[in-house]
C-alpha cells in the first residue's frame, strides 16, 4: 500500500451542508446534523480502513487473471460503515440490477479512460492500481469521498444527493488518489487532531494553499472529464461542478469554476473567493479553491477548443512538479514553466497562462 496519509476528501464541504441543515425542515435538519456528526466521526474512525482489507472471495475467484490497468471493483457498503462491503460488480462483468453500482462502474471507467487517453495515466497510481468503491455507504449518507485508498459513496437525501451518477464527482474524488500518489507526502495534508476523545488518534485534512490547490485539481479534472465526455468545448461547457444534486431550493451546482462564488449558478451561500482580493490564510480549501480554479478556467478559455487539448495537459504536468507545502504561486509558475516548456514565450498558450494568473492576482 503507497498511500502515505489518510486524509478523507469529501465532495461536499461541511459548511454547504450545514448550511442546508439550517434551511431544511426540522426533520431534515436532524437528519442533517446526524450526517453532519457522521462524518466528523469518519475522519476519526481509523481502525476499519488501516488495515489492508482481505481480499473478498468474488475477486479472489478471479485473482488469477492477469490485472488490466485500473480494475475496477465497486462494493456494496448496504447502508453500513464497514468497508469495502460486498462485491458487488467487478471489471468485466456485466451490469447488475442495482443503479448505483453500475453508475459508479460506469463513471469511474470513463475517468480511467481520460486519464490514460488524455494524460497516458494508468489508474490511480499510473501502475495499474485497482480501484475500488464503495456505494450504499451509511444510511443517507450525503457525500462522497476519497479515503486514502477508496472512494466511497452515500445515497444523499432530499437536500443532496445524486452522487454516483454524477461523473465529475466521481472523477473528482478518483483525481485526490491521483494527486495522493503525483506528490509524495501529498499536496497541502497536514496532520489534525481528532476532537472526539473515543478516538484519540491523529488524522488528515487539506489546509493552506497547497491543501486549496488540491482540491482545485480535483475540480479541474473534474470538470474536463465532464466536458470530454460530452464533448463540450470551452465555450459549450457549463463549468459547473455538481449539477443537480442539490434539492431545487438549495440552488442548482456546487461550485462554478468559470464564476467561482455566483449564487444564482451554484447555491444561496456559496462565498468561494475568484481573486486574491477575497483570500484569507484561514479559510476553508473549498472556498480558496476557487483562485487556482478560476485561473485554469481564464488560461482554458482563452486557449479556446477544448479544456483537455491544451490547458489539460499543462496543469497536469505543472502539478506532478509541486512540493507538498506549494502556494499559488508556486502552481502559476509550474504551469507557466509546463506551457513554455510545450509551446514557446511567444505561444498563445503561455500568454493566456500567464494572463489568468494575472486577472486572478496570484501573479502581479
Ligand atoms: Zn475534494
Amino acid at each position: 500500500m503507497t498511500s502515505a496519509y489518510r486524509c478523507f476528501c469529501f465532495a461536499v464541504p461541511s459548511r454547504l451542508l450545514k448550511k442546508l441543515a439550517t434551511k431544511a425542515g426540522e426533520a431534515d435538519r436532524h437528519v442533517m446534523r446526524g450526517h453532519i456528526e457522521h462524518t466528523a466521526r469518519l475522519r476519526s474512525l481509523r481502525s476499519a480502513w488501516s488495515a489492508p482489507a482481505p481480499l473478498p472471495p468474488l475477486l479472489a475467484a478471479t485473482a488469477h487473471k492477469v490485472a488490466a490497468p485500473g480494475q475496477r471493483t465497486v462494493f456494496d457498503a448496504g447502508t453500513g460503515m464497514l468497508l469495502p462491503g460486498k462485491p458487488a460488480r467487478a471489471e468485466g462483468d456485466k451490469p447488475v440490477r442495482d443503479k448505483a453500482v453500475n453508475q459508479v462502474y460506469d463513471n469511474t471507467g470513463i475517468t480511467l479512460d481520460f486519464f490514460l487517453k488524455v494524460f497516458g495515466r494508468n489508474s490511480i497510481d499510473n501502475r495499474g492500481m485497482r480501484v475500488n468503491s464503495a456505494v450504499h455507504f451509511g444510511k443517507n449518507f450525503s457525500n462522497a469521498m476519497w479515503t486514502g485508498e477508496q472512494m466511497v459513496y452515500g445515497d444523499g437525501d432530499a437536500n443532496v444527493g445524486g452522487f454516483t451518477q454524477a461523473l465529475d464527482i466521481i472523477a473528482h474524488e478518483l483525481t485526490h488518489g491521483v494527486t495522493q500518489h503525483l506528490i509524495p507526502r501529498g499536496l497541502g495534508v497536514v496532520r489534525v487532531p481528532v476532537r472526539d476523545r473515543e478516538f484519540k488518534e491523529q488524522t488528515h485534512a487539506l489546509q493552506g494553499q497547497s491543501g486549496a490547490l488540491n482540491e482545485s485539481f480535483s475540480d479541474v479534472v473534474g470538470s474536463m472529464v465532464k466536458q470530454w465526455h460530452a464533448g463540450e468545448d470551452v465555450t459549450g461547457a457549463s463549468w459547473l461542478l455538481g449539477e443537480h444534486m442539490l434539492a431545487p431550493e438549495h440552488g442548482k451546482a456546487i461550485r462554478s469554476l468559470k464564476d467561482p462564488g455566483n449564487r444564482k449558478l451554484t447555491w444561496y451561500e456559496d462565498d468561494q473567493f475568484k481573486s486574491m482580493d477575497q483570500y484569507v490564510d484561514s479559510a476553508d480549501v473549498h472556498d480558496s479553491s476557487g483562485i487556482p480554479n478560476h485561473a485554469f478556467y481564464l488560461a482554458a478559455r482563452k486557449m479556446s477548443g477544448y479544456s483537455w487539448e491544451a490547458a489539460g495537459p499543462i496543469w497536469y504536468e505543472a502539478f506532478a512538479q509541486l512540493k507538498p507545502r506549494a502556494s499559488f504561486v508556486d502552481a502559476a509558475r509550474a504551469t507557466l514553466g509546463a506551457a513554455l516548456a510545450r509551446h514557446g514565450l511567444q505561444s498563445k498558450e503561455y500568454k493566456a497562462v500567464n494572463a489568468a494568473w494575472r486577472a486572478v492576482k496570484v501573479l502581479p
